[in-house]
């Protein structure tokens, strides 16, 4: 399974803004972000936003946007390059906008689902759960973060896993998380199923979508 191998809260820092990548801790004060809100690195804190040049307050060209949404996008579903220009090239393929057919594919992804529904904290906890076979799909066993879920498809806790102390003191935890209105929740059975594909309204308002779609028309 590949993923992104940088510290995660240098990618908020890079973003300028806070990604909510580690779960609890980003809502501390631990979080990195509200003790060094500037870029990493050594011009960290003349970088201008956006991509801009170190030490320029000029706004950022149009490519610099597309990029950082682009990159902003990636980070906050924890997706490398190649699969995310995969999942652009399916999006294209789709009926509709292509921008909100990105988004509804990165969230239909299984980690993010598993996120969704209240059962991980952050994307990166929901994708350890997976990775390490908690969760079955359609009754099935699954160990792939990226699997993409459907209409109808159900997850659900493993049954061996239910008696790990992390899932008997989970149903306290996800009560309190709101979930969208594209799954359903079963708290009692530990499961979940996708009603429908998210509306723009449900998915994070902060990213651009229309942004990304010009990064890629453009290369
Ligand atoms: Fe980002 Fe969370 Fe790290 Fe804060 S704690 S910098 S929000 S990943």
């Amino acid at each position: 399974m590949a993923k992104t191998l940088s510290p995660v809260c240098k990618l908020c820092r890079r973003e300028g803004e806070k990604l909510y990548l580690k779960g609890e801790r980003c809502f501390t004060p631990k979080c990195s972000f509200e003790k060094r809100s500037f870029a990493p690195g050594q011009h960290g804190k003349t970088a201008g936003r956006g991509g801009g040049k170190p030490g320029s307050t000029g706004r950022a060209s149009d490519f610099a946007r597309q990029l950082r949404a682009k990159q902003k996008a990636r980070r906050v579903y924890g997706v490398l390059e190649r699969q995310f220009r995969r999942y652009y090239d399916t999006a294209i393929t789709r009926r509709g906008l292509t921008g909100l057919n990105l988004l509804q594919i990165l969230e239909s992804r299984l980690e993010n689902v598993v996120f969704r529904l209240g059962f991980a904290s952050s994307r990166a906890q929901a994708r350890m759960l997976v990775s390490h076979g908690h969760f079955v799909v359609n009754g099935r066993r699954t160990d792939v973060p990226s699997m993409i879920l459907e209409n109808g498809d159900v997850v659900a806790v493993r049954e061996g896993s239910g008696n790990l102390s992390y899932f008997k003191e989970l149903s306290d935890l996800a009560e309190k998380r709101n979930v969208p209105g594209w799954l359903n929740r079963d708290i009692k059975e530990m499961s979940g199923s996708v009603a429908r594909l998210p509306e723009r309204a449900e998915i994070d308002g902060s990213l651009d979508e229309q942004l990304i779609v010009e990064y890629y028309s453009r290369r």
